[in-house]
């Protein structure tokens, strides 16, 4: 077999970006030992303060305040895994928080966090909502699923405003998703700077699965060939403690397998970061082209249109399947 373009000669390259609601020690600890013993250094968002006002959704999730996951966080950092944020935590934080929760990251974990992911409709999100997107009809289409109010995290003024520091510290951020499972097929020029957007350094794409259901079906075999065949890039963005991990232990066996057997090809498995910095390493140019940007608009409401539809479609067949752990609660509808 010949070299293929990744770093070792690898032909694919496989990562993840692990959005932390829901999480515990007890529901992630197995994934992630699986992840390690197959060679996989993945990103695992945290929320670094604790919600003292309650959290009727995501409340059973645990933040840097909770001393066991902690260690374990600070754990899985030392044997290699990427930690990075997903906002300050899981309810809407004022800038004084977010300032609290960033300076606590640094603290615990030696720096910034190098990656931001939005959390649901946290109102310090930061381009969120319709200012995620500027194509005129994917506006309208989108408009339909969000709740009222606003995003202040990129609006100078707003009790949210946090986008001077995440300008500063923060490098890279996500902004829009799709089903195929080469993200790279999606968005080609990733990461990639957006003028109209100046609070966020760099800006990447993913692959959703919202859960461990999702997460098998995007790495059903004729998706891994593909990945491969197209010598792609994936960078799933996924929730581990929703559905990959039994109340028993055990992991949902179609995602073992799907993992397993991505491990055992040629693939490259950096952490999101060090995939970015490679990829941006090579970019000849730092913006989106716009008819890319178009293309990736239009791919993304689609998409999203379709995982709505699946979403329904699985909540039915998932009652015959053993439960998983509680928590990872569900996402709000069109959130990613
Ligand atoms: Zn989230």
């Amino acid at each position: 077999m010949s070299d293929g373009p990744y770093p070792g000669g690898k032909h694919f390259a496989f990562t993840i970006v692990d959005d932390t609601d829901g999480a515990t020690v007890a529901n992630i600890k197995p994934i992630y030992r699986l992840l390690e013993a197959l060679g996989m250094r993945t990103t695992k968002t945290v929320w670094p303060v604790a919600c003292p006002e309650g959290s009727p959704v995501f409340g059973s999730s645990r933040t840097l305040d909770d001393p066991d996951y902690l260690e374990f966080i600070l754990d899985l950092q030392r044997r290699g895994f990427e930690i990075a944020l997903h906002g300050a935590t899981m309810e809407s934080s004022d800038r004084a928080r977010t300032i609290r929760a960033l300076e606590r990251f640094r603290q615990e974990f030696g720096g910034f966090p190098r990656v931001h992911a939005n959390h649901s409709f946290n109102r310090d999100s930061i381009y969120w909502g319709l200012d995620r997107v500027d194509d005129p009809w994917v506006r309208r289409v989108y408009a339909r699923f969000l709740p009222g109010g606003h995003w202040g995290g990129h609006q100078e003024g707003s009790p949210w405003f946090w986008g001077d520091l995440c300008r500063e510290r923060i490098t890279y951020v996500r902004n829009l998703t799709c089903n195929d499972i080469n993200t790279l097929r999606f968005n080609p020029s990733m990461p990639y700077r957006d003028p109209r957007r100046p609070y966020v350094q760099w800006w990447f794409s993913a692959s959703d699965a919202e859960g461990g259901p999702e997460c098998a079906e995007l790495l059903k075999p004729a998706n891994r060939q593909k990945l491969e065949r197209e010598q792609g890039v994936c960078i799933v963005a996924t929730h581990l403690a929703k559905g990959f991990v039994f109340r028993s232990g055990e992991i949902r066996p179609a995602v073992r397998e799907g993992l397993e057997a991505l491990a055992a090809r040629p693939g490259w498995f950096p952490t999101v970061g060090e995939l970015l910095d490679w990829l941006r390493a090579r970019r000849g140019d730092e913006t989106l082209p716009p008819r890319e940007w178009k293309r990736m608009q239009r791919r993304w409401a689609w998409d999203l249109a379709v995982r709505k539809w699946d979403a329904r479609r699985r909540a039915k067949r998932r009652r015959t399947t053993p439960p998983a752990h509680p928590g990872g609660a569900p996402t709000v509808a069109a959130s990613r």
